[in-house]
């Protein structure tokens, strides 16, 4: 567990999490400690303990991968608090979606207003959620690329998803993915610029990375 971020705002922890290694993160506030909660790849009692020194208020799902939903069951029992996630993936998480969230549904905990942003490509409901100069990523963007797609309509989805919906906020933005190591808004857009300026074949797709 890391504390990548703390200002007076707002705290986020780093969990590398369950059998892949899979990153959740904890957002707090600062002021009242409420939390969230986002993913849940498994090891479930790090997490309630982590989180009860907090006042938990919501699960956010990213997307329904195995790789991020194994400790959603039990999280969400020992919590007993809602689940928040895209109807997109709703189907394919082992509990009752509680709220159903659209692109630019707004959530608080305490004075810290968390948004939604619906990015598919990755998954057809996989959603990033934004605060103040922070992007918890899930699958969609990750340092040197964005995230696996299945066919080339997905690919080309997913990029529209990260020139549309991220490459929208400040350059300064840190990237949390759901997996490794952050970026910025600023070095994906500098890696993409030089991925969009190369011809590319048009079926495209899978692993790709920016210096493809
Ligand atoms: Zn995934
Ligand atoms: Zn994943």
């Amino acid at each position: 567990m890391i504390k990548v971020v703390e200002n007076e705002h707002i705290r986020i922890f780093r969990l590398e999490l369950g059998p892949f290694g899979t990153n959740s993160y904890i957002l707090t506030c600062q002021e009242t400690n409420e939390s969230v909660v986002i993913d849940a790849p498994g090891d479930v009692d790090l997490v309630v303990a982590q989180l009860n020194e907090t006042h938990p208020q919501y699960i956010l799902m990213t997307h329904g991968h195995v790789d991020h939903i194994g400790g959603l069951a039990e999280l969400k029992s020992a919590l007993n608090i809602p689940v928040a996630a895209h109807q997109g993936e709703a189907g394919d998480l082992p509990v009752t979606v509680d709220l159903l969230l659209n692109d630019g549904d707004e959530l608080s905990l305490g004075h810290i207003k968390v948004k939604a942003l619906h990015t598919p490509g990755h998954t057809p409901g996989s959603m990033c959620f934004h605060t103040g100069n922070y992007l918890i990523a899930g699958d969609t963007l990750f340092p040197g690329g964005p995230g696996r797609t299945h066919s080339p309509d997905d690919f080309r989805q997913i990029v529209t998803s990260i020139r549309e919906k991220l490459f929208g906020l400040t350059d300064d933005t840190e990237v949390y993915p759901g997996h490794g190591e952050p970026t910025t808004i600023k070095e994906a857009k500098e890696e993409y610029e030089a991925f969009s300026a190369r011809p590319h074949e048009p079926n495209l797709c899978g692993d790709v990375v920016w210096t493809t």
